[in-house]
């Protein structure tokens, strides 16, 4: 039989001994500081790299297995985007109504399937809980893309990662969120997230029936971190680093009305952001649904369209670090 020939070209086998190698990512709770350090090092490379070469073969012959139960543009092709960059390639489910998902079958068994074939899955899922679900069944390595008003680690990551490039730092920062924090799973992970950093202060501004979870505000809470109910921006946007503006997520609310009755309760634009300071940045996970205006989109503190393309290196990096190569 003749023996393969080593490629000196080719990337090096996996290293099974790396940390994240066959982790999934479920939460941002699994993550210390040191982790976030080490994942925003990875991410800066992976972009240095991109910059440099565009794409390059650090995953080549690996496959991920992208399913996606609800609605998703950037999550959903920046994972294929960086899989893609990195030389992998990709199984993509996101009309699971033509996937056997629409004869009945359970979550657990299409994990199963997928992992026959790919080496990582990224979910996204109506359900909290189910990418824990998932992660229970399968042998490889899944990756929570948001599940349900539970959490979006990947969002977090990339939100703190830009607010690291952007910025220049993660702690003593007065971080705003505002909008529907009841439901958007994005300010659960990311309030989390930045509870691991030292002079962290966060404000929360919504309508009163769109409050954070008592659940996250207590697990932030016994981080030490300083955290302010509101109900008005005006008191908190000038002493404001980093505005985090959210889109009321309608697809949660059992009645449409109450939805109506809230969804205009905010919005950014010139006028109000004349209040805030020149050196501060407005973030979104987008997508807008008129909470920022359009008439600031050139002003240079909005931050939500770089902040998509950071999403790109984060996940790049967390391909490579759960499949052995960082
Ligand atoms: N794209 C984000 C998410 O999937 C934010 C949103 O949908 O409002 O959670």
């Amino acid at each position: 039989m003749p023996t393969t020939p080593t490629n000196p070209h080719l990337p090096f086998g996996d290293d099974k001994n790396a940390p994240w190698y066959g982790k999934d990512i479920l939460s941002v709770k699994q993550f210390s500081h040191d982790d976030l350090q080490y994942v925003f090092g990875v991410a800066h490379e992976m972009r240095g790299m991109v910059e440099r070469l565009g794409t390059f073969d650090l995953l080549k012959g690996k496959i991920l297995a992208n399913l996606f139960y609800e609605p998703s543009t950037r999550t959903s092709s920046s994972f294929t985007a960086a899989m893609e960059r990195l030389g992998g390639s990709v199984i993509p489910i996101s009309e699971v109504k033509y996937s056997s998902v629409s004869k009945g079958e359970s979550l657990p068994d299409t994990v199963r399937t997928l992992e026959c074939y790919a080496d990582v899955i990224v979910l996204r899922h109506p359900e909290t809980g189910s990418a824990a679900l998932a992660a229970k069944y399968a042998r490889k390595p899944v990756i929570n893309a948001g599940d349900g008003v539970g959490e979006h680690p990947t969002q977090a990551l990339l939100d703190a990662f830009t607010i690291m490039e952007e910025l220049g730092r993660l702690d003593n920062l007065t971080v705003t969120m505002l909008g529907d924090l009841k439901y958007g799973r994005t300010v659960h992970s990311l309030a989390r997230l930045l509870s691991n950093f030292s002079g962290i202060k966060l404000n929360y501004v919504s309508p009163d029936i769109l409050r954070m979870p008592r659940d996250v505000i207590e697990e932030v809470g016994q981080k030490g971190i300083p955290q302010a109910e509101f109900n008005a921006l005006e008191q908190v946007l000038p002493d404001t680093d980093v505005l985090y503006v959210t889109r009321v997520q309608k697809e949660r609310f059992e009645d449409q009305a109450v939805y109506e009755s809230v969804k205009g309760a905010f919005v950014i634009d010139p006028d109000v952001m004349k209040a805030a300071r020149h050196d501060m940045i407005v973030m979104h996970p987008l997508p807008r649904v008129g909470e920022i205006s359009v008439d600031f989109d050139d002003d240079p503190r909005a931050a939500y369209f770089r902040q998509m393309e950071y999403g790109l290196y984060v996940r790049m990096a967390l391909l490579a670090m759960v499949l052995g190569k960082a």
